[in-house]
């Protein structure tokens, strides 16, 4: 064997952040972010606002799924109305989870003449590129910000390169043309989004708000764009940095193009509450962009929200789809369980699960997962060994295997994290 090198090979770990800490409340759920805060996962309904019962229900899903604040649209007078009704809903379930109102175009007006909405909301999202044109560009965000800095609410500064400050960008455009050597569009664009944004925090830090209470985003479809924006926007400012690529798409595209952009500036320390923005897919759960969040921050070790189940990829020593199923079966038993877990077993979160396809790899990664089974592969005996913290506990037979693996990860984790008495 070759001698090793001198010094131990560094650990991978995702660079601190170094941004202020926004408060986000409800009642007595504060949700910080930013500071030493963990990075937070958000999400937003896709139901018409003014249907409070139907919101109030898909919120209550997102945040049992693991969002820890959730946008609603508040678009019209009948949804602003709407909005303390929702959180009536919510309160009476005793699901504290901060609303957060997503305003465009009548923003100021809607927060001025529905004040119990204003007070209702926990944080505001606002669109600079949307708050009015010329002179009520100015006056119509200072409204809205005036009623945050009233209540006391935090406000993201959202900017989108779909609703671009035209103003801001022409006057970029109209100063790149001077240079003797210009710049490229994009790169004017990237510059717009920024100086929107902190232009924006500046003024209304200026008429009053907290600038801890700042939240800031500049979002852009894609995946190199966003990395070069936000690298920068960190480096110009510390406000707590909401992230995450606008219109990600549906399905794999949307998960991978959001995974790529995030785990790249997570991992540089940039970022402090993510959203995935996916298209559902026809029949597919608002939840799954909850869940792809919070996988996203777990494979970074940045936060641990579900046990993990390792699974290999199954090949061709193992053709029968058993092990794949029973890989799905615990996954989703564990999602299922969560919600109850997480208050009655604490620490449950960081339980490692394995279901393996064969002897190759199966006996050696159930002994590193806290509970494991590899299945038997083709041409190998019908017998599948347990492992219990690294040790052979049984070897489970027959039909029922996969109901019996499930009834011993439970029993396993009533044992490891439940309570004393
Ligand atoms: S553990 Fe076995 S079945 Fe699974 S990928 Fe490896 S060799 Fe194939």
């Amino acid at each position: 064997m070759q001698q090793t090198g001198g010094s131990p090979i560094a650990i991978a770990s995702p660079l601190p952040r170094k941004s202020r800490q926004a408060r986000v409340v409800w009642r007595n759920n504060v949700v910080t972010v930013g500071g030493d805060a963990p990075v937070r996962v958000q999400s937003m309904t896709n139901t018409d606002t003014v249907e409070a019962v139907e919101t109030a229900i898909q919120v209550r899903q997102l945040a049992q799924a693991g969002s820890e604040m959730v946008r609603i649209t508040v678009n019209t007078p009948e949804a602003a109305a709407a909005v303390p009704y929702i959180r009536e809903q919510l309160d009476r379930m005793g699901e504290y989870v901060p609303l957060v109102g997503d305003f465009h175009y009548n923003g100021h007006r809607l927060l001025t003449d529905y004040p119990a909405c204003a007070e209702a909301l926990s944080k505001y999202r606002i669109n600079p590129g949307n708050v009015g044109k010329g002179d009520k560009k100015d006056k119509q965000f200072g409204q809205m910000i005036e009623i945050a800095a009233k209540y006391d609410k935090a406000v993201r500064i959202g900017v989108n390169w779909g609703s671009m400050d035209q103003e801001i960008m022409a006057e970029l455009m109209d100063q790149n043309s001077r240079r003797a050597r210009p710049w490229e569009t994009r790169q004017v664009m990237y510059e717009a989004l920024i100086t929107s944004a902190i232009s924006s925090a500046e003024l209304a830090r200026n008429i009053g708000l907290n600038p801890d209470n700042i939240i800031l985003s500049c979002k852009v479809s894609g995946v190199q764009d966003l990395i070069s924006v936000y690298r920068e926007l960190a480096r110009r400012c510390d406000y707590a940095l909401h992230l995450g690529l606008t219109e990600a798409g549906m399905a794999t595209k949307g998960t991978v193009a959001s995974t790529a952009a995030l785990s790249v500036l997570l991992q540089e320390g940039i970022g402090d509450t993510i959203r995935v923005s996916l298209t559902p897919q026809p029949g597919e759960a608002r939840t799954q962009e909850v869940v792809v969040a919070s996988e996203i921050l777990q494979a970074l070790g940045l936060r641990v929200f579900v046990p993990s189940v390792t699974a290999c990829p199954g090949c061709g020593r193992t053709t029968s789809t058993t092990f794949q199923e029973l890989a799905k079966q615990i996954d989703d038993f564990l999602r299922g369980e969560m919600p109850v877990w997480r208050a009655k077993y604490p620490g449950v979160e960081a339980m490692k699960v394995a279901v393996m396809g064969c002897i190759v790899n199966g006996p050696g990664e159930s002994k590193h997962a806290d509970i494991g089974i590899s299945l038997p592969g083709n041409g190998e005996a019908p017998a599948a060994p347990v492992f219990i913290d690294g040790e052979k506990a049984l070897t489970l037979r027959g039909e029922h295997i996969a109901q019996e693996f499930q009834a011993l990860v439970q029993s396993y984790v009533e044992r490891r994290y439940g309570q004393p008495g």
